[in-house]
């Protein structure tokens, strides 16, 4: 299936006003199969001006009437036609998504391409359920609620699952009825704007969606501050989510936040250790370990560390890189040569600092291209000091910790800056919801890793990020709460 030829790939253009145009600069840059390090094609270098296009024509397709006048269930009616027009293109989707980002095409066809049909067909669900409350104020009142459209949401999103980030914004802001300017990450434009394309296709007014392609300096930091924007929506890691709260102030939009995460993976001394070993080797290989929710931190009860370490190795050893296209595939390339050297710099900071390096560690060549390639890491004897058990590493880098009873675990867990994700492994049902109610983290899996499903909330505590996506949670951040009274005296 390693058939590249079959998909032809065209330049990347924006999609402004529902037309494919061309940066204002006349910029492009290349976007990179990292896999090969080869060049797919050239992407418009989008910037203020060319957001600046995209604002008014969200803003002016927002305001009109056939968008203002669009009954909610026909909204809804355009959201399953999208979904059905990404199912018919599920296959070529996966694989555009496997060569842009490396990712393997099971997995793109399995998670990513199928968790975005189920968003854009969950919140086609939601459009004309979007409704407000009758409050019982005292007097002769009838006061009511409106949940109305935020207006014009710009959407931020990373490069680690660039289909499904974009779905997680833009199903549930066009089903309450915004209108929308998503800005990929530079590293993987090509889904975002297969997304315009499909979303046209099916009917979505010209403007209600439009897709500005570029570097995160520029498109994303003009769309943060054009004053037609009303919402961010953003997905990536903490230090640029911190930028971007400070830059929304000066027009006070709302924001989003969803960001890293440095997430604990316990296993307590009864868990059962091979349902545990399967888990927590998935928790970091998935996705390369680029994952906001990977498992890095793998925090073992001292009595079975042994035995589960000798059980972890021969489990990930099954993880080997390989070409991302081929559908045995289960280890893909890391996105790019700069994500492959910051993880390279990880690991050989956890040397320096005396982590015991138990497997990997290394590149990796794949059939004879010069990818971006790691082998599966796992170091053991680490210590909560050391960085590579605090930062956010985004590779397949996991640190194994030991701990002596389940406080200690506890402790360790919570004591990173982030609060995005945690799992704990055991038998005991009361152990398991004492751990869920004290670890701090916006998802907590027991005897399980990785679950997300479009219908339960998803987001961070502490500077994993807030407000939560998916679920109908996800609609109190694309809408607007409105009282209305009316004098009946
Ligand atoms: P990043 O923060 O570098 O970039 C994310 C997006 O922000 C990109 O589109 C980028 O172009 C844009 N950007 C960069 N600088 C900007 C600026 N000054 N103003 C506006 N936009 C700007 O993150 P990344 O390297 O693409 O992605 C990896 C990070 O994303 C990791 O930290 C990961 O944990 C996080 N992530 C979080 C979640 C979650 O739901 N919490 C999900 C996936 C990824």
């Amino acid at each position: 299936m390693s058939d590249t030829a079959t998909l032809e790939i065209q330049p990347g253009r924006l999609f402004i006003g529902g037309e494919w145009q061309d940066a204002a600069s006349g910029r492009t840059f290349d976007t990179i199969n990292p896999a090969t390090a080869e060049t797919l094609t050239q992407v418009a270098e989008g910037g203020a001006a060319d957001v600046d296009r995209a604002a008014h024509a969200a803003r002016e397709a927002f305001e009109s009437d056939s968008w203002q006048k669009l009954d909610a269930r026909k909204r809804g009616r355009l959201l399953y036609a999208i979904a059905d027009a990404m199912e018919e293109r599920a296959d070529e989707l996966a694989r555009l998504e496997t060569m842009d980002n490396g990712k393997p095409v099971r997995e793109a066809r399995m998670i990513d391409i199928k968790e975005s049909i189920d968003c854009f067909r969950y919140y086609a669900g939601w459009a004309d359920k979007i409704d407000g409350d009758v409050i019982p104020v005292p007097g002769p009142y009838l006061n009511y609620t409106r949940r109305e459209p935020v207006g014009v949401c710009g959407a931020i999103i990373p490069w680690n699952y660039p289909l499904q980030m974009a779905a997680w914004k833009v199903a549930p802001a066009l089903a309450c009825g915004n209108a929308v300017i998503l800005k990929p990450a530079e590293q993987t434009s090509l889904t975002a704007l297969e997304l315009a394309r499909i979303a046209s296709s099916a009917g979505l007014p010209a403007g209600i969606l439009n897709v500005v392609t570029g570097f995160g300096e520029d498109a994303g930091a003009a769309l943060v501050a054009h004053p037609q924007v009303d919402k961010i929506a953003f997905t990536g890691s903490t230090a640029v989510g911190k930028i971007i709260q400070r830059q929304a102030a000066d027009t006070l939009k709302r924001v989003s936040l969803e960001l890293g995460g440095k997430s604990p993976n316990i296993v307590l001394e009864d868990a059962d250790v091979d349902a545990a070993v399967r888990g927590a080797s998935m928790a970091i290989f998935y996705n390369t370990g680029q994952a906001c929710t990977a498992g890095s931190r793998l925090l073992v009860h001292e009595s079975i560390r042994d035995e589960f370490v000798e059980k972890l190795l021969k489990r990930a050893a099954g993880f080997v890189p390989g070409d991302p296209l081929d559908p045995k595939t289960r280890l893909g390339p890391l996105v790019s040569q700069e994500q492959m050297d910051r993880v390279m710099g990880y690991i050989e900071q956890g040397k320096n600092e005396g982590g015991n390096l138990l497997m990997g560690g290394d590149r990796v060549e794949v059939n004879g291209k010069a990818g971006y390639f790691i082998n599966p890491t796992i170091f053991g004897d680490v210590t909560s000091r050391m960085t590579i058990a605090c930062e956010e590493i985004f590779g397949p880098v996991l640190a194994v910790q030991t701990f002596s009873d389940m406080d200690e675990a506890l402790e360790i867990g919570n004591s990173t800056e982030y609060g995005l994700a945690a799992a704990v492994w055991t038998k005991d049902v009361r152990k398991a919801h004492v751990a869920a109610h004290r670890l701090r983290a916006g998802t907590v899996w027991i005897n399980t890793y990785h679950n997300l499903d479009t219908a339960s909330p998803f987001g961070g505590y502490k500077q994993s990020g807030y407000g939560r996506e998916l679920g109908r949670h996800a609609l109190d951040l694309y809408t607007q709460v409105k009282s209305v009274w009316v004098n009946l005296g």
